[in-house]
């Protein structure tokens, strides 16, 4: 291998790569694949303005806090938990992801390694037999409080409890075990009904200085270290005060609204799915915050029922899916005509398409930087301010 393919390959590359296909990057060196992130973005967004250099992780393995496996059997018998092949429902066995939690990742091996003790058997797709389908867990890197849920296909579990002594003997630290009940056929993990096998059922983490109460359903962004990052940015790029009033669309659990209603008059956050705005109102009033207050309705309804109602808030933060914003959402937007508007998105090129309209209708872009929350997958996140002109 010649020096300078060398210096764009990574040497360390996972083994399960083309297997798992989850980590569409993890051929380059870190420093690389952030110049493809930034190459990216420019390509797509420097018409609206100057990109500013990515911000990257000091450490880029082991960043996701939450980890989710499934069991099955091998042809020849043998039990594995892992990822699905991608473009297939064979299962690859994973003991060492080097984008998951470590901790998550031995218990994991560990509950497959406990299996037989406990003759629980592991589920089958295709004859819609036994027990165990997946093990989700989740890590509060701050708080260090760990959940382990299991989802079986069935409520009866006969040795739950001298099971669950035994995982909790080998990992002292878990807070908090569930049994999630999943006698469907889906390709959806977790079931509908829940037993509470250890603890509270919930674990709690801090982000930007705030508490978030974390259940096995709720959404929580999955590289924490960033997130704060990103969310730090965004609030400073909105140049806040307690005189201004604040618009959070799409704004799942509240996050961003929370950590800028620290600094601002009154936010409001708009979300479409019902959980997420049932944990929003118990997150901000578990930080007894009074100042934020949730609607759950479509962004563009939302927006346009404001407009009409002649609303002016001053920052507006927009945070969509992958698929990004909706006319309607953006025509109302530009009526209220908030001094400034955030944009935080999770796919570059839906923020260019949206951008467009934006500028068009009477903004430009004043800062545009992408943060890696994703290493070693081809995922960018960029956040952009936009001021009125
Ligand atoms: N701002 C949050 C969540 C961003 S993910 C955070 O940082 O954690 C995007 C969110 O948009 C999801 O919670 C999704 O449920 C919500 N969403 C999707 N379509 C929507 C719509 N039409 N109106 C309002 N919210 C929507």
């Amino acid at each position: 291998m010649s020096e300078k393919s060398n210096l764009k390959t990574n040497p360390g590359a996972c083994p399960l790569a083309k297997k798992c296909g989850g980590c569409q990057l993890q051929n380059m060196t870190y420093e690389r694949q952030l110049r493809w992130k930034q190459a990216r973005c420019e390509i797509l967004l420097k018409k609206y303005g100057k990109v500013r250099r990515i911000i990257g992780m000091d450490n880029p393995f082991h960043y996701r806090n939450k980890v989710q496996a499934a069991f099955g059997r091998t042809k020849s018998g043998k039990t594995v938990s892992g990822v699905y092949q991608s473009g297939s429902h064979r299962i690859v066995n994973v003991d060492d992801c080097m984008i998951q939690d470590e901790k998550a990742n031995k218990i994991i091996e560990d509950i497959r390694n406990l299996l037989p003790k406990f003759r629980i058997t592991v589920y089958d797709e295709y004859r819609r037999s036994g027990f165990l389908r997946h093990v989700l867990v989740k890590r509060g890197f701050s708080s260090g409080e760990i959940m382990v849920v299991i989802v079986g296909s069935d409520s009866y579990f006969p040795m739950k409890k001298k099971f669950t002594k035994a995982l909790l003997e080998l990992h002292p630290d878990i807070t908090t075990v569930i049994l999630s009940i999943n006698p469907k056929e889906t390709t959806l993990v977790l079931g509908d009904r829940e037993e509470i096998l250890y603890g509270s059922g919930h674990i709690t983490d801090t982000l930007c200085g705030l508490e978030f109460s974390i259940s096995a359903k709720s959404f929580y962004q999955i590289n924490p270290v960033q997130t704060e990052k990103l969310y730090s940015l965004a609030v400073e790029y909105a140049g806040l005060n307690e005189k201004m009033t604040v618009l959070d669309a799409y704004c799942g659990i509240g996050t961003i609204g929370m950590v800028a209603a620290k600094t601002a008059g009154i936010v409001t956050g708009v979300e479409l799915n019902p959980e997420a705005v049932k944990d929003a109102i118990a997150n901000a009033k578990m930080n007894g915050m009074k100042n934020i207050h949730f609607y759950c309705a479509d962004a563009g309804d939302f927006m346009e029922e404001a407009a009409k109602e002649g609303a002016k808030p001053d920052v507006v933060f927009m945070d969509p899916p992958r698929s990004g914003s909706s006319r309607k959402f953006i025509k109302s937007l530009l009526t209220a005509a908030p001094k400034k508007i955030i944009y935080i998105s999770c796919n570059p090129e839906t923020l260019a398409r949206d951008l467009e309209l934006i500028c068009a209708g009477g903004y430009k872009a004043e800062k545009i930087t992408p943060v890696d929350m994703f290493p070693h997958t081809n995922h960018i996140e960029t956040v952009v301010s936009m001021v009125r002109v």
